[in-house]
């Protein structure tokens, strides 16, 4: 179901917000703030001061006006804003599936190599006591992963730190998810008065740690616990399986980590996850078994895509634990999710119960994931934006300034 935005529903924003030719501050970093405060001339001395105050306004307090900045100087608010905005990219589109999963068509601004501009996909997972939001780190994918949607997708480009942590500014302001939102939000199962997004996993379109530095920074913005405060445990990347960059990211970052692992023969996997062939299954599991600070409480997430008669017989059940055996693991079955020609079928769902009866009596609990969304396509691999890149040729040099 595609729903027409209804303006009124929010009404602390316009939900779609009329894109200004400034720059927005909205998903910088502070460092990037002060730089753009140091653009307008504020001295050096009171830069932290104001950064402090700019990046509460705008990751506790989610303001779209620079007049509401009580505490900023009058002239200052001024110089803001005739320089830069508080734009958020643009809802373009919002489904709402019939489990109260939202997915928005995000279009993000149009830089100087984009054919057009950009769209990405976002979606919103309430639940009882908990809201997910999966968010994207690139337009498209390099990679292609068989039973993936994105995979059919050729990567466009990376998404900077702004526009990863700006889909979760979006995302707040669309389900009224601050501190005094007007409007009483639609975090569904949630109470008011709850957090609406208490967890964000990083498993919407594109490989996250193809997209490391940015990645990085967002993730930094989205933890500073003077801001939007998710802690670190509440964030969750996904990746095929980059193994150099899995030990970089334990080091660099430290969020939770989820591998997709799919199977547990490397010809297999070589097939559904092909970078596999660069990467196999015991080098995968080697930076798993060392990334830091695993214990019970922290394990790694195994996620399994369930194909019929693909990689869901009672043998690879068994394989799979034992392959996991010494790890911090949890497992995810998740039912495969289909999309348009897609080559795969999900499994029957008795299989499905004995795969998780196995996995379920070697000390795993409760795997299998719930789909969410799928009427919409919302679900797992099912996200694709419409988004092309621009051949060599039809990108746009950049103009030479005077
Ligand atoms: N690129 C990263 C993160 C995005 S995909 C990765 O591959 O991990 C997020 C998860 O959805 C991955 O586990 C992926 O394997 C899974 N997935 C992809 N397509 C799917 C589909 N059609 N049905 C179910 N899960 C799928
Ligand atoms: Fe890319 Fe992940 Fe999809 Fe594979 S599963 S094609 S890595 S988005």
């Amino acid at each position: 179901m595609t729903v027409v935005l209804d303006q009124n529903a929010t009404p602390r924003t316009a939900a779609r917000s009329a894109p200004t030719a400034k720059p927005t501050l909205v998903g910088l970093t502070r460092a990037d703030l002060s730089q753009c405060l140091k653009e307008i001339g504020v001295a050096d001395k009171a830069l932290r001061m104001r950064v402090n105050q700019l990046w509460r306004w705008i990751y506790v307090s989610g303001v779209t006006s620079f007049s509401s900045m009580s505490n900023v100087s009058k002239d200052l608010r001024t110089e803001l804003e005739d320089t830069y905005s508080l734009d958020r990219p643009e809802i373009v589109s919002e489904q709402v599936s019939e489990d109260g999963t939202r997915k928005w068509l995000l279009r993000l601004a149009k830089s100087a190599t984009d054919a057009k501009a950009p769209e990405v996909e976002t979606v919103y997972i309430p639940e009882a006591g908990r809201g997910t939001l999966c968010i994207s780190s690139q337009v498209g994918c390099t990679l292609t992963c068989t039973f993936c949607h994105t995979g059919t997708q050729r990567l466009v480009r990376n998404l900077t730190a702004q526009e990863i942590a700006a889909q979760i500014i979006v995302a707040k302001d669309r389900i009224g998810d601050w501190p005094d939102s007007a409007a009483p939000g639609d975090g569904r199962l949630l109470p008011d008065g709850d957090r609406k997004i208490t967890n964000i996993v990083l498993m919407g379109m594109g490989e996250p740690l193809y997209n490391f530095d940015n990645v990085r920074e967002a993730m930094d913005i989205t933890s500073d616990n003077e801001g939007l405060s998710l802690s670190k445990r509440r964030i969750t990347l996904s990746t095929s399986g980059v193994v150099p960059e899995i030990a970089r990211w334990g080091a660099e970052s430290g969020t939770m980590l989820a591998i997709s692992m799919h199977a547990t023969n490397n010809d297999l996997r070589n097939e559904l996850v092909p970078i596999n062939k660069k990467y196999p299954i015991e080098k995968l599991l080697d930076a798993c078994r060392v990334y830091p600070g695993l214990s019970n409480a922290k394990r790694i997430t195994f996620e399994y895509v369930m194909l019929k008669g693909v990689n869901d017989s009672i043998a690879e059940a068994k394989a799979l634990v034992r392959l996991l055996a010494g790890i911090p693991a949890k497992i995810n079955l998740i039912p495969f999710n289909p999309w348009p020609n897609s080559p795969y079928e999900c499994s029957d769902w008795e299989q499905i119960e004995r795969f998780a009866d196995v996995v379920n009596r070697a000390g795993y609990a409760s795997p299998v994931r719930t789909p969410r969304g799928r009427d919409i396509f919302a679900a797992c691999g099912q996200l694709k934006s419409e988004s092309v890149r621009l051949k060599a040729s039809e990108r746009q040099a950049p103009k030479a300034s005077g």
